[in-house]
């Protein structure tokens, strides 16, 4: 525990935009509780906001100080070793202290009613063991109410129970889980069986599972009817007369929510190949100093076993360790893995988690009860004291990158949180970006490689199809599935394997068009057109989610008939079922796991093959291990290769090698089938050739020819508002200013301001400003002064989203 306030006052970032952080007054009644790491309450103008403690204060300042309002936790959200990280992250994004902060920590913690402490089965023993000291006794007493205890209500009783209830805490005897006020009939429960105190009188017939029942009570004394399943499956059942009979005793308690779905047994750590050993020595070689690493493996290389001996290796020095994955579909995998290993020693963060499950996890961290952390991109923030690695797997993934308020790049912020605790960070991929291929040449980081797989099964045939041979077929599925593809499905499914489709888009027909006036069907609020999904039968727009009945007549002439040109997944699907009619067809996107849960369901059909043919979209083509998938079939290479962005090719070229990794990974061979137009194109040959060196020195004359990263770096500006030519003039208004303040050598670029390539997004029109540098640090310094500058602030009806290192430019 930090130690606690001392002084009359504290330094406050308060969750508003505003470029500074404040001083208030402290009043005793909080002091003793408070520290560093905690949310207060403070009036700031008129208002009441919420703000971060991120130091005590001897002197109030020059201003009049005024008083805390209240404290809004009972342990620190984070440790004040942090405070640092939030503000490089803050003054790297561009972004205000307290409202980085809050992006930083989990969801949900504004609504959050109250935290409630409920007494654990440990707890409920030593209680009735009568061996706690007094007042350990008086709290744990207060908190075995069914309901729990408050902490407000708690420290209302006994001014220092809150201190005593965090040492229970820590000895396991209560929990503490954020009951959050729409969530209060979420709060899982769960049977306890034990023994009855007198010995029962009533007989009743006692078969072998009876019998092992009551054994393993006796032995427990007390077990989790979840784990007596574990031993006996139809345990619910068969306890019920034992309970009547008064054999048995069942009581329902609050338990600790669990993200974990199934049990995981656990694994022992295979031996090492020779290469994986040799990645692990040199990285066990740098432990103690900051050390970026570059990890290329091929897929099935067996990086996750390298992770997991450098997790294991920083625990055992008595540190902590961040491991980045991912999407939820690899978490399903990754976080399996580690519990195999780990055990309860790990907290999880993702967004399958209810806000509740999230709070709950933050919290395990920030008492220090766990020290390995795994995540998607918000578990670079998690709360964890003393961090001995970190981990980015799929380093090139975008999903690192949060596109909306604080727009950070997880994989780039895991190198400085590194740096910040003198520790080795681990980026791994099979494609590695560009921009750190680029820190490789720059002795920036160091390179290490897995080149074979770990079966030694040789990577998947790759053969190119030439789509354009079919565009004059007068069979349209021959023009989508061509007869190659085809023929590698059914000798696929002959063989009793499972295929993989890949396509990139989602929805039946993506091209809807007028018959009679030629128009495309265009979302009313976004500067896109509509696609088809045959199975919610409307047209969805895919940016602002608004909805068109299927059967409309043309808007714009108002008579005609749709045609739905254009495919996507669900087409695919549709296609393949006719095709093949014997095969078992599912598809994963983002129509078909919409729903919770519905993730996993789909994943686990193809584990246990109830599936012979899968398909999806990049949701599919990451990181999964599927051994009976042998055939990946994409369907359109080039899709992602004609955007408007620098990183088009990148993008593309990363796709491809991933999902063409996805096959092969069982004791068969794999084959891949890569339909494309542009049998020609670079970034397919590399993909072809899964080489990313190939790739990396063919893009890297381009991206030097034009100055993008990483030969420079960029911040994009978003300036979007309700009225087209309000938004349109601050944009000028905001080129303008930056204009005159590019007056450092050397001289930076500022490309706009252009209206963006999707103009209008649910009724905001966009504009876009680009600026280029060789050296951050000037860039990002105009931004922050034209940001500043009063005829900027005064305008309230547009906005401006500062993007530094921008992925999607669009
Ligand atoms: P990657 O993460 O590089 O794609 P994985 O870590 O998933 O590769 O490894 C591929 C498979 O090989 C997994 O099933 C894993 O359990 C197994 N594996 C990894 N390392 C070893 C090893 N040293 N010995 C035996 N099996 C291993
Ligand atoms: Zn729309």
């Amino acid at each position: 525990m930090p130690p606690m306030i001392s002084t009359d006052y504290i330094e406050v970032a308060v969750i508003l935009p505003v470029n500074q952080t404040y001083v208030y007054a402290i009043p005793g009644t909080f002091r003793a509780d408070a520290c560093p790491g905690m949310r207060v309450l403070v009036p700031f103008g008129r208002r009441r906001v919420t703000g971060y403690i991120l130091a005590e204060k001897k002197e109030s300042g020059p201003y009049k100080t005024k008083d805390v309002l209240d404290l809004l936790d009972d342990h620190p959200l984070f440790p004040e070793s942090d405070i640092a990280f939030f503000k490089w992250v803050s003054g790297y994004y561009i972004y205000p202290l307290g409202e980085t902060i809050k992006a930083a920590m989990p969801a949900g913690l504004d609504c959050m009613d109250v935290s409630c402490a409920f007494v654990t089965v440990k707890g409920a023993k030593a209680l009735e063991a009568g061996e706690l000291p007094h007042e350990e006794a008086r709290v744990l007493g207060l908190a075995s109410a069914k309901e729990g205890i408050s902490l407000k209500s708690l420290s209302r009783r006994d001014p220092a129970g809150a201190a005593v209830l965090r040492g229970l805490e820590k000895k396991d005897l209560v929990q503490v889980t954020a009951v959050l006020q729409t969530q209060t009939a979420g709060i899982k429960t769960e049977k306890f069986i034990s023994l009855p105190r007198e010995t029962p009188t009533l007989q009743i017939r006692m078969s072998a599972k009876r019998q092992k029942i009551l054994a393993i009570v006796r032995e427990a004394r007390e077990v989790s009817l979840t784990s007596l399943k574990r031993h006996v499956p139809t345990a619910a059942n068969l306890i019920k007369p034992l309970v009547e009979a008064g054999w048995l005793n069942v009581v329902n308690r609050r338990v600790f929510r669990d993200p974990l779905g199934e049990p995981v047994t656990p694994d022992t750590p295979p031996e090492l190949t020779d290469e994986q050993a040799a990645v692990v020595k040199q990285i066990q070689a740098r432990a103690d100093v900051f050390s970026p690493c570059l990890l290329v493996g091929v897929t099935g290389s067996g990086k996750t076993e390298v992770y997991m001996r450098l997790v294991a290796d920083a625990v055992a020095k008595g540190r902590g360790a961040i491991v980045l994955v991912p999407e939820i579909a690899l978490i399903s995998q990754t976080e399996g893995r580690f519990r195999a290993r780990f055990g309860e020693k790990i907290a999880v963060i993702h967004s399958m988690l209810s806000q509740g499950e999230r709070l709950d996890q933050w919290r395990k961290i920030s008492l220090g009860k766990v020290n390995i952390v795994i995540g998607a991109r918000s578990a670079i923030f998690a709360p964890i004291r003393e961090i001995g690695i970190i981990i980015v797997d799929e380093e090139h993934d975008y999903s690192y990158k949060q596109e909306s308020g604080l727009r950070y790049n997880a994989r780039d912020l895991a190198v400085v949180r590194a740096k910040m605790h003198n520790c080795p960070v681990v980026l791994g991929s099979a494609t590695p970006s560009v921009q750190s291929c680029r820190n490789v040449m720059l002795k920036k980081f160091f390179k290490l490689e897995l080149t074979r797989r770990v079966n030694n099964q040789t990577l998947p045939e790759i053969t190119l199809v030439d789509m354009k041979k079919y565009q004059g077929s007068s069979c349209y599925t021959d023009r989508i599935i061509t007869p190659e593809l085809g023929r590698a499905i059914r000798f696929c499914l002959e063989k009793g394997n499972q295929a993989l489709i890949f396509l990139n888009r989602r929805g039946f027909s993506t091209f809807p068009v007028c018959a009679s006036c030629g128009k495309t069907l265009g979302c009313p609020y976004c500067d896109v057109t509509m696609t088809l999904h045959k199975e919610a039968d409307r047209y969805k727009c895919h940016l602002c989610g608004h909805l068109l009945i299927s059967d409309i007549r043309c808007p714009d002439c108002g008579t005609g008939k749709i045609r739905n040109l254009g495919f996507g997944t669900e087409k695919i699907e549709s296609m393949l079922k006719t095709l093949f009619p014997d095969a078992r067809v599912a598809r994963m996107d983002q129509d078909s796991t919409a729903r919770k849960g519905s993730t996993l369901a789909i994943l686990r059909q193809i584990r246990n093959r109830t599936v012979d043919i899968i398909v999806g979209t990049q949701m599919l083509a990451k990181g999964h291990d599927f051994p009976a998938i042998t055939l990946v079939g994409v369907i359109c290479a080039d899709l992602s290769l004609s955007l408007p962005d620098f990183r088009a090719s990148e993008r593309t070229f990363q796709l491809l090698a991933q999902v063409a990794g996805r096959a092969g990974r069982g004791a068969e061979p794999g084959r891949v089938i890569m339909q494309t137009f542009n049998p020609d194109h670079f970034t397919i040959k590399a993909a072809r050739n899964q080489d990313y060196l190939e790739f990396f020195n063919q893009e890297t004359p381009f991206r030097k020819a034009l100055m993008y990263p990483p030969f420079s770096r960029m911040i994009q500006l978003k300036i979007s508002g309700k009225n087209a030519d309000k938004t349109r003039d601050h944009a000028r208004l905001a080129a303008d200013i930056l204009v005159r303040l590019n007056t450092l050598e050397p001289q930076a670029q500022i490309l706009g301001p252009i209206e963006a390539a999707i103009q209008k997004i649910s009724s905001r029109y966009r504009w876009q400003i680009l600026i280029k540098g060789l050296y951050s640090e000037n860039i990002s310094r105009m931004v922050s002064a034209m940001v500043r500058d009063p005829a900027i602030q005064k305008v309230k009806s547009v906005s401006i989203a500062i993007d530094v290192d921008p992925y999607s430019l669009l």
